[in-house]
């Protein structure tokens, strides 16, 4: 098998890295030396005033020089190279990691920039655990490692390694860190379990979340204050009254969908070439979805209305029923 590590580095990764690595090898240096280039400085705070679109548009405008300069005095400055993508994550997914997105997907990564509370309800077979994994690499890699935490819930052990395999692969591909306990990885069995977690600048991923338990749904519970953002990703349960459920339906939720005729398996939406996977030869991540054939034999299996193909939760299929 091919190794991920065979896929090259964007530009932006490659730069991040050598400035990364430039502060830490040689701090006082560097901080003394960045410190009057006050330039750099005031075109990074420019830059970081900028509405997410402009600022990515003026970068890729950027030569290589101009670029790393800028990540040395993010790095020095906010102890990440990434503080330009701190509020675009489908900026950071696709300039930082590469990434083919599709529209409904950039929208779905970037809800928790402006909501603090998110319910993404996705389809079978829409990538959900990468999401999920893309969230939290953005969420720390646009922070110095000692600022916030980024804890994703899992209600099961099996998927909680699918996904520790996911982000570790990510992370090793683009070298961008992914590690404990700056990411905690969870799948909390006791409700008092996460009551430990006071970080102010907190993002909780909820990963599978239509499966999550009530005892883990009261954990998640626990943590939620005002400085803490929530992301839950996941397919809604046939079953009423989950606790997704329950999340979706609240106020002061911000709810998503993302059913299977939204998927570019079956729009035919152009996202570009996969970077997700083992597989060295050009394709559209788009084969890795759900597909029109899937989609027939489980319409025959579940019917039209099944959460795995319509993402919609039982609250909704009765009120739209009446
Ligand atoms: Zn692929």
């Amino acid at each position: 098998m091919t190794s991920i590590s065979a896929t090259p580095l964007t530009r932006y990764a490659r730069l991040a890295d050598r400035a990364r690595s430039a502060v830490e090898d040689n701090v006082a240096a560097v901080v003394s030396e960045h410190a009057g280039r006050e330039a750099v400085a005031v075109q990074l705070e420019q830059l970081r005033g900028y509405p997410a679109a402009l600022r990515r548009t003026t970068l890729s405008a950027l030569g290589d020089y101009d670029v790393f300069e800028l990540m040395l005095m993010s790095q020095v400055r906010y102890g990440t190279p990434y503080a330009l993508w701190r509020d675009t994550p489908s900026g950071f997914a696709e300039d930082v990691l590469g990434e083919a997105l599709f529209a409904q997907q950039r929208a779905l990564l970037d809800a928790t920039v402006t909501s603090p509370r998110v319910a993404a309800a996705m389809c079978f077979g829409s990538g959900k655990s990468h999401q999920v994994a893309l969230l939290a690499l953005w969420h720390r890699a646009v922070r110095a490692k000692d600022e916030g935490m980024t804890v994703v819930v899992v209600p099961h052990k099996t998927s909680c390694e699918d996904l520790h395999q996911i982000l570790t692969m990510l992370s090793q591909a683009n070298k961008v860190p992914y590690d404990h306990p700056a990411v905690y990885l969870t799948v909390p069995n006791d409700w008092r379990v996460l009551a430990g977690i006071h970080s102010p600048d907190t993002m909780i991923v909820v990963s599978d979340a239509g499966n999550l338990r009530p005892v883990q749904g009261k954990a998640v519970e626990q943590i939620l204050s005002s400085s803490v953002r929530l992301v839950a990703v996941g397919t809604p349960n046939e079953e009423p009254g989950t606790w997704f459920e329950d999340l979706a339906q609240r106020s002061s939720t911000y709810a998503m969908r993302m059913s299977l005729l939204d998927l570019p398996s079956i729009t035919g939406e152009a996202c570009g070439q996969c970077r997700g996977c083992h597989d060295p030869r050009p394709h559209s991540p788009a084969l890795h979805m759900a597909d029109a054939q899937w989609a027939q034999r489980s319409i025959a299996l579940y019917g039209y209305d099944h959460p795995k193909i319509t993402a919609r939760f039982p609250f909704e299929t009765a009120r739209s029923e009446r």
